[in-house]
Protein backbone atom coordinates (compact mmCIF):
# COMPACT_ATOMS: atom_id res chain seq x y z
CA UNK A 1 0.00 0.00 0.00
CA UNK A 2 1.19 3.46 -1.22
CA UNK A 3 0.72 6.40 0.80
CA UNK A 4 0.56 9.45 -1.79
CA UNK A 5 2.06 12.59 0.13
CA UNK A 6 2.27 14.03 -3.57
CA UNK A 7 5.99 14.75 -2.91
CA UNK A 8 8.12 16.17 -6.57
CA UNK A 9 10.87 13.30 -7.83
CA UNK A 10 13.85 14.47 -5.55
CA UNK A 11 17.27 15.88 -7.12
CA UNK A 12 18.79 12.56 -5.69
CA UNK A 13 16.50 10.54 -8.14
CA UNK A 14 17.39 13.05 -11.61
CA UNK A 15 19.09 11.97 -14.35
CA UNK A 16 22.80 12.38 -13.84
CA UNK A 17 22.74 12.97 -17.49
CA UNK A 18 20.69 16.28 -17.32
CA UNK A 19 19.76 16.75 -13.82
CA UNK A 20 16.09 16.42 -14.62
CA UNK A 21 13.89 13.33 -14.47
CA UNK A 22 14.37 9.97 -16.16
CA UNK A 23 11.70 9.94 -18.70
CA UNK A 24 11.79 6.18 -19.89
CA UNK A 25 12.66 3.09 -18.54
CA UNK A 26 15.08 1.58 -19.14
CA UNK A 27 14.31 -1.94 -20.78
CA UNK A 28 11.02 -0.79 -22.63
CA UNK A 29 11.36 2.83 -23.19
CA UNK A 30 8.19 3.57 -22.34
CA UNK A 31 7.77 7.29 -21.25
CA UNK A 32 7.55 7.42 -17.37
CA UNK A 33 6.32 10.65 -16.62
CA UNK A 34 3.09 10.02 -18.21
CA UNK A 35 2.35 6.41 -17.42
CA UNK A 36 -0.45 5.53 -15.15
CA UNK A 37 1.54 2.93 -13.09
CA UNK A 38 4.30 3.15 -10.19
CA UNK A 39 8.16 3.05 -11.55
CA UNK A 40 10.83 2.92 -9.54
CA UNK A 41 14.62 4.20 -9.82
CA UNK A 42 17.59 2.60 -8.40
CA UNK A 43 21.00 4.67 -8.40
CA UNK A 44 24.65 2.92 -7.39
CA UNK A 45 27.27 4.44 -5.94
CA UNK A 46 31.02 4.57 -5.19
CA UNK A 47 32.85 6.58 -2.44
CA UNK A 48 36.12 7.62 -4.14
CA UNK A 49 38.65 6.97 -0.83
CA UNK A 50 41.35 9.33 -2.97
CA UNK A 51 39.37 11.62 -4.18
CA UNK A 52 36.60 11.74 -1.59
CA UNK A 53 33.88 12.10 -4.20
CA UNK A 54 31.22 10.15 -4.53
CA UNK A 55 30.74 8.63 -7.84
CA UNK A 56 27.77 7.44 -9.94
CA UNK A 57 27.84 4.09 -11.14
CA UNK A 58 24.59 3.48 -12.99
CA UNK A 59 21.24 4.96 -12.50
CA UNK A 60 17.80 3.43 -14.10
CA UNK A 61 14.20 3.69 -14.32
CA UNK A 62 12.26 0.72 -14.45
CA UNK A 63 8.62 0.38 -15.63
CA UNK A 64 6.14 -1.89 -13.23
CA UNK A 65 5.57 -3.79 -16.37
CA UNK A 66 9.18 -4.73 -17.31
CA UNK A 67 9.61 -4.55 -13.13
CA UNK A 68 7.09 -7.51 -12.95
CA UNK A 69 8.44 -9.23 -15.72
CA UNK A 70 12.16 -9.03 -14.21
CA UNK A 71 10.78 -9.85 -10.70
CA UNK A 72 9.44 -13.31 -12.61
CA UNK A 73 12.59 -14.38 -14.06
CA UNK A 74 13.98 -14.75 -10.47
CA UNK A 75 13.72 -17.68 -8.47
CA UNK A 76 11.47 -18.13 -6.10
CA UNK A 77 13.93 -19.09 -3.38
CA UNK A 78 16.01 -16.37 -4.16
CA UNK A 79 12.96 -13.80 -3.87
CA UNK A 80 12.29 -15.78 -0.54
CA UNK A 81 15.45 -15.66 1.14
CA UNK A 82 16.26 -11.59 0.04
CA UNK A 83 12.66 -11.20 1.46
CA UNK A 84 13.37 -12.71 4.40
CA UNK A 85 16.77 -10.85 4.83
CA UNK A 86 15.37 -7.89 4.79
CA UNK A 87 12.84 -8.65 7.44
CA UNK A 88 15.08 -9.96 9.85
CA UNK A 89 17.01 -6.49 9.77
CA UNK A 90 14.38 -3.61 8.76
CA UNK A 91 10.65 -3.08 10.86
CA UNK A 92 9.24 -2.10 7.90
CA UNK A 93 5.43 -0.86 9.58
CA UNK A 94 7.70 0.92 11.81
CA UNK A 95 9.20 2.74 8.85
CA UNK A 96 5.82 2.93 7.03
CA UNK A 97 4.20 4.75 10.12
CA UNK A 98 6.68 7.36 10.26
CA UNK A 99 6.27 8.21 6.68
CA UNK A 100 3.05 8.64 6.96
CA UNK A 101 3.17 10.86 9.82
CA UNK A 102 5.90 13.02 8.46
CA UNK A 103 5.17 16.41 8.14
CA UNK A 104 8.41 17.83 5.88
CA UNK A 105 9.88 14.77 4.36
CA UNK A 106 13.63 14.73 3.52
CA UNK A 107 14.88 12.23 1.18
CA UNK A 108 18.82 12.56 2.80
CA UNK A 109 17.18 11.11 6.52
CA UNK A 110 16.06 7.80 4.42
CA UNK A 111 18.75 7.35 2.35
CA UNK A 112 21.41 8.45 4.01
CA UNK A 113 22.10 5.10 5.89
CA UNK A 114 22.39 2.01 5.28
CA UNK A 115 18.73 0.37 5.88
CA UNK A 116 20.55 -2.93 7.37
CA UNK A 117 23.35 -2.00 9.13
CA UNK A 118 22.25 1.75 10.19
CA UNK A 119 26.01 3.07 8.87
CA UNK A 120 26.29 5.97 7.08
CA UNK A 121 27.06 5.05 3.62
CA UNK A 122 30.17 7.53 3.89
CA UNK A 123 31.67 4.19 5.85
CA UNK A 124 31.04 1.84 2.55
CA UNK A 125 32.66 1.83 -0.88
CA UNK A 126 30.02 1.59 -2.47
CA UNK A 127 26.38 1.64 -2.02
CA UNK A 128 22.70 1.39 -3.78
CA UNK A 129 19.36 3.71 -2.91
CA UNK A 130 15.98 2.84 -5.05
CA UNK A 131 12.32 4.84 -4.63
CA UNK A 132 9.27 4.27 -5.97
CA UNK A 133 7.71 7.02 -8.28
CA UNK A 134 4.25 7.92 -9.81
CA UNK A 135 4.25 10.45 -12.87
CA UNK A 136 6.08 13.36 -11.00
CA UNK A 137 5.99 12.60 -7.50
CA UNK A 138 8.02 10.09 -4.99
CA UNK A 139 5.54 7.70 -3.37
CA UNK A 140 6.64 6.60 0.36
CA UNK A 141 6.26 3.01 1.32
CA UNK A 142 8.85 0.25 1.65
CA UNK A 143 11.13 2.21 0.14
CA UNK A 144 12.98 4.73 -0.48
CA UNK A 145 15.85 3.20 1.26
CA UNK A 146 19.99 2.60 0.80
CA UNK A 147 21.92 -0.39 1.60
CA UNK A 148 25.56 -0.59 1.91
CA UNK A 149 28.37 -2.74 -0.09
CA UNK A 150 28.11 -5.27 3.36
CA UNK A 151 24.28 -5.86 2.97
CA UNK A 152 24.52 -5.94 -0.90
CA UNK A 153 27.23 -8.80 -0.33
CA UNK A 154 25.35 -10.71 2.43
CA UNK A 155 22.16 -10.89 -0.24
CA UNK A 156 24.66 -11.72 -2.58
CA UNK A 157 24.73 -15.40 -0.68
CA UNK A 158 21.51 -15.50 -0.16
CA UNK A 159 20.53 -15.77 -4.50
CA UNK A 160 20.63 -18.93 -6.36
CA UNK A 161 22.82 -19.45 -9.58
CA UNK A 162 19.97 -18.64 -11.62
CA UNK A 163 19.00 -15.43 -10.21
CA UNK A 164 22.46 -14.41 -10.06
CA UNK A 165 23.22 -15.29 -13.91
CA UNK A 166 19.70 -13.54 -15.09
CA UNK A 167 20.79 -10.64 -12.94
CA UNK A 168 24.57 -10.46 -14.49
CA UNK A 169 22.37 -10.45 -17.95
CA UNK A 170 20.45 -7.43 -16.69
CA UNK A 171 23.13 -5.55 -15.42
CA UNK A 172 25.05 -5.80 -19.36
CA UNK A 173 21.63 -4.80 -20.73
CA UNK A 174 21.17 -1.72 -18.80
CA UNK A 175 24.50 -0.59 -17.68
CA UNK A 176 26.27 1.21 -20.76
CA UNK A 177 28.85 -0.97 -22.46
CA UNK A 178 31.78 2.16 -21.58
CA UNK A 179 31.05 1.66 -17.76
CA UNK A 180 29.90 -1.74 -17.30
CA UNK A 181 34.26 -2.39 -16.31
CA UNK A 182 33.12 -0.22 -13.24
CA UNK A 183 30.58 -1.82 -11.87
CA UNK A 184 31.29 -4.45 -8.94
CA UNK A 185 30.46 -8.10 -9.54
CA UNK A 186 28.43 -7.97 -6.55
CA UNK A 187 26.14 -5.48 -7.99
CA UNK A 188 22.49 -6.22 -7.33
CA UNK A 189 18.96 -5.18 -8.07
CA UNK A 190 16.78 -3.83 -4.92
CA UNK A 191 13.55 -4.32 -5.82
ZN1 LIG B 1 9.41 -0.87 -19.13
Amino acid sequence: MWNIPNIAIPEEFYSSKNNKAIEECVMCGKPLLKDNAPYIIEKAFKNNPISKETELIFEYALCAECQQSTASKLSEESLKNIKMYYELYVDFEKRQAELKDIKNFKLSDWINKCIITGKPLSEYKEFQYGGMFFQNTMLLGNIPFAVGEKAINDMQELISKKTRDFLDGFKEKIIPPGVRDKVPDDFLILM
